[in-house]
Parts: structure tokens; sequence; C-alpha cells
């Protein structure tokens, strides 16, 4: 190509003095021949002797297909009828097939969205609100759930999460919420697995609030646990997660028990005499240790060994120290995951750690005590103070989003006082947070 004539063409290309002029002659010429021979317009005809440039004619036949389009969406919607015609403009317009495609559906896309904001209103898609959508849809080229599927996608998740959310936090059943999600989506043409997949993260958080509540109250209620069972299979989630879960629920369930009065009755260890018809509750590896507080700062003496709890006694023994208590010599105590911390009378605090950093040692030791002592109430008194309530429990999980205060992990999380209360903390939002159990296993050896 000659460079003038290169020069030429892009000077026309952009600033094109004939080009308003020219679209506007052939909008007229096609407009005006529509009108006049309806149904026996053709195209070639009506441009027969004219001279136009093709990207001109586009833009005039583009134009008029669109005025057409607007005048059939005037009322919100495109009727059968208007789809007839519309389809007739086009065909004889020559419209090439794609550029049809795409003037429906930039056209049909907010207008969708608009209608899908309203009919996702109320949480609830009626069959009327999604006869509405398919009819959008249709006048966009494409049926629902390829139209939802094209634009909607992240909408349509985002909206599933939002009403599993809303409906879990009050107190739905999460199975029956899914069902209707379900049924909802399948509305929009989405399918099960779709919606399974958008609220699986919703439903692994709901798990952990459930979890992080029953290791509050150390009882995890039969509904509870069916529930959990019931989203773990419907959720299909994966066998890591199942394991975990699996594992909190069985430490729950013997928490539950335990606290219950259900201990669980074991063999004597070697070494350790029971006296006639004294039950073994527990034994494992613990260290002894003392705290005295001396004038030069708080001494501790340590001994590793094993101990052993009865319906009686705190039984201890290892190289170094061995003894054994009745619970009826314990004055105080305080007990929390893997320490048992007791005073008895006229003798220095001293607590047993136990190697086992479940909260297991710690609930048979209270629920024995409890047992052997039906008198120790202000115990009793003293644990249900440390007990965080439901509502103060929720606004902490709303707070942290279900995630640790320090690690920011998802699982295994626990409320947690941020002042413990044996040292005056209170149950008030500010000195309760969310830590996983690795965060407060740390924040424990510290304290
Ligand atoms: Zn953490």
């Amino acid at each position: 190509m000659a460079f003038g004539k290169w020069v030429k063409q892009c000077f026309e290309s952009v600033v094109d003095p004939d080009k308003e002029n020219e679209v506007a002659e052939l909008t007229q010429l096609l407009q005006a021949g529509i009108k006049e021979r309806k149904r026996s317009f053709v195209l070639a005809e009506v441009l027969q002797d004219r001279v136009y440039k093709q990207r001109h004619l586009d833009q005039a036949r583009n134009g008029i297909y669109q005025r057409y389009l607007a005048r059939a969406w005037a009322d919100g919607r495109v009727q059968e009828s208007e789809l007839e015609i519309l389809s007739w403009v086009s065909k004889c317009l020559d419209i090439p097939p794609q550029t049809l495609r795409a003037i429906n559906l930039e056209t049909a896309r907010p207008k969708f969205a608009e209608a899908l904001a309203k009919a996702m209103d109320d949480g609830i898609i009626s069959d009327l609100e999604a006869a509405e959508l398919t009819e959008i849809a249709r006048a966009g080229g494409l049926s629902l759930p390829n139209f939802v599927e094209k634009f909607f996608h992240i909408e349509g998740e985002q909206f599933l999460r939002g009403i599993f959310a809303a409906a879990i936090a009050d107190d739905h059943s999460a199975v029956d919420v899914l069902e209707q999600l379900v049924a909802t989506a399948a509305k929009l043409g989405l399918s099960r697995k779709v919606v399974v997949e958008a609220i699986r993260p919703q439903a692994v958080q709901y798990i952990e609030h459930v979890l992080a509540d029953a290791k509050e109250d150390d009882i995890l209620t039969s509904q509870e646990e069916s529930t959990i069972r019931q989203l773990i299979e419907t959720f299909e989630l994966p066998i890591a997660v199942q394991v975990y879960i699996d594992e909190e629920l069985r430490e729950l369930r013997l928490l539950t028990d335990i606290k219950n009065g259900k201990l669980p009755s074991i063999a004597a260890p070697p070494g350790v005499n029971l006296k006639a018809g004294e039950l073994m509750h527990y034994h494992g590896d613990a260290v002894w240790q003392f705290l005295r507080l001396l004038k030069s700062g708080p001494d501790i003496t340590e001994h590793p060994g094993v101990l052993a709890i009865t319906d009686s006694r705190l039984i201890f023994r290892s190289l170094t120290r061995s003894g054994a208590f009745g619970f009826g010599t314990i004055v105080a105590h305080d007990s929390s995951r893997g320490v048992i911390e007791v005073q008895r009378q006229a003798k220095p605090v001293q607590r047993f750690i136990c190697h086992d950093q479940s909260r297991i040692p710690a609930a048979i030791f209270l629920s024995a005590l409890r047992m052997a002592n039906q008198t120790l109430t202000s115990q009793d008194d003293k644990r249900r103070s440390r007990h965080i309530p439901r509502d103060i429990r929720q606004r902490v999980w709303q707070r942290y989003s279900g995630r640790c205060a320090e690690c920011n992990a998802g699982e295994y999380l626990e409320f947690d006082h941020i002042v413990p209360v044996a040292k005056g903390g209170s149950n008030s939002d500010v000195n309760v947070q969310l830590l996983c159990r690795n965060c407060n296993l740390k924040k424990s050896d510290k304290i």
C-alpha cells in the first residue's frame, strides 16, 4: 500500500468527516425501506446503486436494531411477539449472528442484574421471579443457567453464602437451610454441586462455631453432634478435616459423659494400690509441682512421675516423691486444660501438669471431686462464674470472624479469658477472645 494512501486511511478512520453524515443517511434509507416494504424488505435491493463504507453500514443497522430492542424492553420485558419482530429485523438487516448475540446480551445484562437483585431480596426466588429471569435471559439469547453461569456466578455464590450465614445465625438447621438453598439455586439453574461448593467454607465455619461453643460448655448435645455429622456428609468435607472434627467430637463426647458423672473405670497401674472398693478413673504421666512464695520470689520444685485419679484420692508416684491425699483435704482447686491445681490446708499450692494436654484429666478430677464431696458447692459456683454466657460468645465469635486472635487459624478454636478468671478477669466482651488450641496452650505456659 502506498504510504500516502495509508496515511489517508488512518486519518479517515479517526476523524472521518463524512462518517456522521453517511451513517445518518444509511439509517434513514434502511428505516424508510423497512417501513415501506415490511415483509418484502431486502437489504441488497434497498442498498442498490449506493456507495458506502461497510463500517458505516454496520453502524447504521446496529443502531436501528438497538432502537427496536429498546422499544421492546420499554416495559421491562421482551415478550414472545417482540422477540419475533426483533428476529425479523435482524434478518432483514442481515446483522452477523455474532454481533447480534453481543447486542442482545449487553442489553439484557443490566436488566438481569436488576431483576436478580430484586428476586434475591427476600432470600427466596419464587416461580414468578424465576420465570421473569428466564424471560430476560432468553431475550439475551441464553438459557437461564447459561446466563447465570456467564455473568452472575460470583453474585450467585455470594447470595447463597449470605443466606446460609444468616439462616444458621438464626439457629435454623444448617441441613434444612442447605436443602432450601439447593431448591432456590435450582431455579437459577445452579446445580447442587455448585451450591455445596459455594457454601462449604461457611459450613466449616459453622462446625467450628458449634465445636467452640460445645468446648466452652464441655457439653455436646446429641443434636449438635448429629448436625455436625450431617454437615460433614452433606458438604463432602476433605478427609483431613473429617479426621480432625472426629477427634474433637470424640473428646467432647467423653467430656460430656464425664461432666454428667459417667467416669471411665480403668485398671490401676503397677505400683498403685487401691483401697477396697476404690475406683480408678484416670492415670497418666504428669509433673508434680510445688509452688512456694518466698521473700526472694516464687520457688518451684518439680517431680516427674505418674498421676492417678480415683473416686476419692489423688495418687502420685515418682522416683523423687510419692504421695496420696483424699479429696476431703482439698480446700481450693483450679484446673484447666492439662493442669490440676489444688490447695490443701496449710500446704503450699501444688499443681499436676499432665502430659495429656487435653481437658480430660481436669474434667475427670472435677467430676470425681464433685461426686465424692457433694458439699463442695462453692467450687461449682466458681466454675459457673468462669462460664462465658452464650450471647457474649456469639459476639466474640463475630468480632474475631471465627478466627484465632493470635495466629488467625480457623481450627481448634476455643473461647479464652484474656485475663484469667483466677486472676480477676471477668466474662465481659472485652475480656473474652477466640484462640486456637496451640495459641491457648502457649498462653497458659506463660501464665
Ligand atoms: Zn492461634
